[in-house]
Parts: C-alpha cells; sequence; structure tokens
C-alpha cells in the first residue's frame, strides 16, 4: 500500500472528521485491514451482506417506495415501517465505503443505480421522503414523535458524508443530501418549526455532512437540535418523554437514557456540536453520561438496553441477562459516541469500550455467512430458539436465532456500514506521532499533522494470540513516538523494541518514543482466560461468573455439553444450560485455542426444598432453615465459545453467566 496523496482534513474517507480535538482520524486510505478476524468479516460484508440487504430491500419494497414517489403511486402502494427509507440509506452508506476500501466497478454501478432511484423521488423544495406529504398521504412533519422524516434524512446525510468522502463532493447522492439538507435548515431553522425528531440521527448526520461539505449552516442547525432536545416538545408518550430523551436538555443529563439507539446516535450529534463550537460544557456532559452509562448501565459483552418493551436503557445496575435486549444498533451507537470521545479526548477507556462493543455485539450479530442477523443480543437463551428459515421476515427482536430480514430492520444495515469502515478505528494520529488503538494485521500509511509521514505494518494473530508486532516501515524526519493501547483486560504486558529490554507495562497507553525505519514493537498481551465476576449491585447476575478471553467474552452453548459428559444437549433436570455450575476455585484454560471450565450439574432441588426441579411443579421458594446443602456435583471439563461466535451450529440454550458451586 503506497501512502496516500492528495487531500486530508474534511475530505478524509472516515466516518467521523472533527475539525479540531485531541487526535485526528486517519482514513480508509491510510488504515487498510489485511488479515485476521475483522478482514474476513469486512470480506463477507462486501461480498455476502451488501447483496443480501440490497435483495430484501427490493424483496419488500422499500426501494420501490422511492420508485412510486414517482410514479404517484405511494398513498396505496407503498410499503414497510416509515423509517424504511433510512435502510435504503445505510446500505448506501456501507456501500460507499466499501468504494472507499476498494474500487469495484459492479459495486459502484449497483450504487448508482440505487442513488438514481432516490434522487428521481427528491422533491422541488429538497425534501425526501416516502412516508409523508405526498398526494393521499398524511401532511409532512405532523408525526415528528413517530414519523421518523427527520431520522431517515439523517441516514441520508451520513451516507451522503462518507460518498463525499469517498467518491467527492459531485456524486449525485452528495448533491440530493445538499438539498435535503438545505430543506432541513430552511424547515427547521431558529424561525422555522421549532420541533426535533422522535428518534435522534439527523444531529449527527448534518454535523458529519457540515464537516464533509465545509457547510457551516449544517453544523449550525445540528446544535440547534441538540439545543432544542429536552424541553418537551414532542408529546408525553407511555414510556415516557425521557423514550426519546425530550425529558432533561442534554447537557443537563446525567447518564445515556432511553431508548438505547436514540440515546446514542444523540451523545454522538451533541459531541460533534461540542468539538465544533468549542462547547466544552456539553462535551464534559456528554462525557460524563457515557462513563455513567459504561459503569452501571452496560452488560459485559458492551451491549446497552435491557428493556424489550421500550428498547431502553434499565435504571442502573439494572443489567438481567436472560432479559438482555442489547439490540445490536444500541452498540453501533456506541460505538458511534466511544470514538467521537476518544478523538476529542484521548482516553483510552473509549478503544476499550469500542473494542468490547465492536468484538462482543457487532460481531455477533450477523452470521458467519453474513446473512442473517440477531437483532436483540440476549445473554441467557433458556429455551432452544427456533430456526428462521432464509425467507421469512421476522419481528423486529422476535427471532431468538438469527433471522434474514425483520420488518423492522435497522440492525443488519448498521452492522454493514460498521463493518466497511472498520479500519477507521484502528489508528489515529497527532503531532507526536501515531496512535495505535485497536490490534488488527493491518498496513498503516499515516500522514501526521505536520505533512510528514508514518508507515507501519503490524502482525498479529490478535485475539487469538496476545503478541502484536509492529513493524517501522517509516518514520518521520524528527522525534516521533508510537503509542499502542493495553485494554484493561489484560492483567500484564510487555514491550520490546526491537532487541532491547523488555519493558513490563500495565493497563493504559504505552509510549514508545521514536522506533526506527526498520524497526520491530512487540507488544504482548496476556490472553489468558480468566473468570470476570459483576459488581454486587448487578443483582441478576450475583453469585455468576463469566469467562473472558482477551476482548472476547465466552459463553457455554448446551451443544458442547453432551461431548462434556454433562448428558444429552437439551437434557438434564432443568434441560440445556440452566442447572449448570462452575467450580471457580479452578481457574479456566485453554487447550488448542479452546477455553475450559470445571463445571457439573447442580443437584434436583438444590436450590429449594419443594423447587419443581425435577418434575416442573411445586413451589419454587423454601423455608431457609428447611434446605439441604446441594449435593457437589459431578465435575467435568466443559468447553465454552466466543460469544460472537455462538448459535452457528443449530439451536441451543446459551448462558454468559456462569452460576458457580
Ligand atoms: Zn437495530
Amino acid at each position: 500500500m503506497l501512502f496516500p496523496t492528495g487531500h486530508r482534513g474534511a475530505a478524509t474517507p472516515t466516518p467521523v472528521a472533527p475539525s479540531t480535538g485531541r487526535l485526528t482520524p486517519l482514513g480508509l486510505d491510510q488504515v487498510r485491514i489485511t488479515g485476521g478476524p475483522w478482514a474476513r468479516r469486512q470480506e463477507v460484508n462486501a461480498t455476502a451482506t451488501l447483496a443480501h440487504i440490497e435483495h430484501w430491500l427490493e424483496r419488500e419494497g422499500w426501494l420501490g417506495n422511492f420508485d412510486l414517489a414517482v410514479s404517484g403511486g405511494l398513498a396505496e402502494g407503498r410499503r414497510g415501517r416509515e423509517f424504511s427509507d433510512s435502510e435504503v440509506y445505510k446500505l448506501l452508506e456501507a456501500m460507499a465505503w466499501e468504494l472507499g476500501r476498494r474500487p469495484d466497478d459492479d459495486l459502484r454501478g449497483r450504487f448508482d443505480a440505487i442513488v438514481a432511484r432516490v434522487a428521481a423521488a427528491q422533491e422541488p423544495d429538497g425534501y425526501l421522503g416516502t412516508r409523508f406529504g405526498r398526494p393521499g398521504q398524511q401532511p409532512r412533519y405532523t408525526d415528528l414523535e413517530w414519523g421518523h422524516e427527520l431520522y431517515c434524512q439523517g441516514h441520508l446525510f451520513q451516507a451522503a458524508a462518507a460518498r463525499a468522502r469517498t467518491g467527492g463532493t459531485d456524486d449525485l447522492l452528495v448533491q440530493v443530501a445538499r438539498r435535503s439538507a438545505d430543506h432541513v435548515c430552511a424547515t427547521f431553522g431558529p424561525d422555522g418549526n421549532q420541533g426535533v425528531c422522535g428518534h435522534a440521527e439527523v444531529e449527527v448526520g448534518l454535523a458529519e455532512l457540515g464537516r464533509a461539505l465545509g457547510e457551516p449552516r449544517y453544523l449550525a442547525q445540528a446544535a440547534l437540535f441538540v439545543e432544542r432536545r429536552g424541553h418537551g416538545t414532542l408529546a408525553d408518550i407511555e414510556f415516557g418523554r425521557s423514550y426519546y430523551q425530550d425529558d432533561v436538555p442534554v447537557r443537563d443529563a446525567e447518564v445515556l437514557h432511553g431508548h438505547a439507539v436514540r440515546a446514542n446516535y444523540l451523545a454522538a450529534g451533541a459531541v460533534d456540536v461540542a468539538v465544533e463550537t468549542g462547547d466544552t460544557g456539553l462535551l464534559d456532559a456528554v462525557a460524563g453520561q457515557w462513563a455513567r452509562a459504561q459503569a452501571r448501565r452496560t452488560y459485559v459483552t458492551g451491549g446497552q438496553g435491557s428493556h424489550h418493551q421500550d428498547e431502553a436503557f434499565g435504571d442502573d445496575w439494572v443489567l438481567p441477562p436472560d432479559r438482555a435486549y442489547s439490540e445490536t444498533c444500541a452498540s453501533v451507537g456506541s460505538v458511534m459516541v466511544s470514538w467521537r470521545l476518544l478523538l476529542a479526548r484521548g482516553g483510552v477507556e473509549h478503544a476499550d469500550a469500542i473494542e468490547r462493543a465492536l468484538t462482543n455485539v457487532v460481531a455477533t450479530s450477523p452470521a458467519h455467512d453474513g446473512q442473517s442477523f440477531f437483532y436483540a443480543n440476549t445473554l441467557h437463551q433458556r429455551v432452544p430458539a427456533e430456526h428462521v428459515a432464509d425467507d421469512v421476515v421476522s419481528k423486529r427482536a422476535e427471532a431468538s436465532l438469527r433471522a434474514p430480514w425483520f420488518e423492522v430492520s435497522c440492525c443488519p444495515p448498521n452492522v454493514a456500514r460498521t463493518f466497511a469502515s472498520l479500519a477507521a478505528y484502528v489508528a489515529t494520529v497527532d503531532d507526536a506521532g501515531v496512535q495505535l488503538h485497536q490490534y488488527t494485521p493491518a498496513e498503516i500509511r499515516a500522514e501526521l499533522p505536520s505533512g510528514e509521514r508514518v508507515g507501519l505494518d503490524v502482525v498479529t494473530d490478535y485475539p487469538a494470540d496476545g503478541r502484536v508486532e509492529v513493524r517501522v516501515v517509516a518514520v518521520p524526519a524528527g522525534d516521533w513516538t508510537l503509542t499502542l493501547r493495553v485494554p484493561a483486560w489484560s492483567a500484564s504486558a510487555r514491550v520490546r523494541v526491537d532487541d532491547g529490554v523488555v519493558r513490563e507495562v500495565g493497563p493504559g497507553l504505552v509510549a514508545v518514543p521514536g522506533p526506527r525505519t526498520g524497526g520491530v514493537v512487540v507488544l504482548d498481551l496476556d490472553t489468558a482466560p480468566r473468570f470476570v465476576v459483576p459488581d454486587p449491585h448487578i443483582d441478576a447476575v450475583r453469585g455468576c461468573v463469566a469467562v473472558q478471553r482477551g476482548p472476547e467474552v465466552l459463553c457455554l452453548e448446551s451443544v458442547d455439553l453432551e461431548g462434556a459428559g454433562l448428558g444429552p444437549a437439551g437434557g438434564g433436570p432443568d434441560g440445556g444450560v440452566d442447572d449448570v455450575v462452575v467450580d471457580a476455585s479452578v481457574p479456566p484454560w485453554e487447550v488448542d485455542g479452546v477455553v475450559y471450565v470445571r463445571a457439573g450439574r447442580r443437584g434436583a432441588g438444590a436450590g429449594a426444598g419443594d423447587s419443581g426441579d425435577t418434575d416442573g411443579v411445586g413451589w419454587p421458594y423454601a423455608t431457609a432453615a428447611d434446605v439441604e446443602p446441594a449435593p457437589r456435583p459431578e465435575l467435568h471439563d466443559v468447553p465454552l465459545v466466543a460469544y460472537h461466535d455462538w448459535a452457528n451450529r443449530g439451536p441451543a440454550t446459551m448462558r454468559v453467566w456462569l452460576p458457580t458451586l
């Protein structure tokens, strides 16, 4: 890979390009993922997932809605939910990043064809949407609570920002988005409609389009939307105004709350606004909300949102594993927020959070073939789910196995756009040098703010192996520093430069001053499997342990029980994994890449007197004094699998948190 030439700054082919901040992002032309799990994900995304999504958008008529807008048949013929346009835009964004990753004439043709259909549906004043405002349809902006009109246009803006940065600002999609953004500014400006959209997204879309096109009006409109929210302009609904974060102004909120995707998208937009306007109060507020949500409202997987009913964050510590909603999109949103805070402030905790969410939620959603997806990501599956046929549309989070498509299909294209732009999250630069945040085989050909260049080749089997080798290909003329992240999960780590002394380092950032061209920096992380225990406040998993190996959270899947001597899969008094207990006095260990724990089946009636464990009748509570101590079960070596790999071997029960003996 050669050093990129030409533009930088706002035109950098990267999802977030702030004009200022602690760290500067790199573009897809500066970082290329060359191997390992993330490269495989990108390959499947490019060769299977994009076409899969396109097929379903066509089949379900969500693309056809744009054609109906032209032919005049929307009022009678429109298909899909009110936000279906946004899935088309997210696919376009994914395609735009993919085109930025590597030229592809076929993909380019498909991209252009979809853009042409979208463009044809745009109204003369710039409005773009298929659900409102046409003859026979409800008037525009008459249902800001649920209509998703600004939300959809926000995704159009993000797609256009991606295309502007990968294909240039002359692209038709960029022109369409510009007209749409001008319409939004004219309609919702300081003297216009004072409303906000029930689903945040237009804020982050306007901010990024404004950055990509150098258009301050779009940033100003994003700021207006951020400031307007929280003053009760949206209707009070059954979930309360907190559902759409209209209960308290963004700068006054103490924690991310309400619908978890909306909360994260809003926070991302608020960081963009804060950075561009120098509003440190707003930035402090969002950083604090992020930190508290991480500390008290996030699953061990990085997943967020424990309410099924309103897809929302629970109160602090409400993190039940078997009722985890943990929507894939909420973690895409959390990566968006964490990345923006990392660029603004540089904190290593943000890169840790990105790794956690990408590895254990975003990567969990798609099947290995990239053609079926989890919408919700439970941490405990008590009943084997039913296989979903590959031609069936599932309801939102109804499918407890991966499903090809959903009536609300936000997650698949969200995964696609994230995977296509994954290289952007690997490294950054600042005046001092290069910071490596995520570990994957990669080629980095970065330009420092000074214009000097640094070339690095990352060679590693991460996360299977904790050894990361950074080969220095080119360095700037003066002093420079390579900064490496030692993740919080790595209890110890060692750094060695060339044949020099080995330095022991702890979690955090490690500065390696001035590696020379031809040199090698080796980071050894401790990926040995280990037990993780929950904060005692998380009552739902008290007395349980999870197992983590490197960044990967592991789980027990019922299909592995029979081979481990714990009876047929689905057998045992409770069936499946529910009555398996772990001997926490024996640390997890690894043989040939497989992690094991010492575990057995809890005896019948071990918890309470007449518990109903054996025959499904009785009463599961007993007088404490009557409870006999549980007999010690026969223990076996039981293998675990990476949580992101679960349910790839057919229906199964599964749990991340394992009760201890
Ligand atoms: Zn979703």
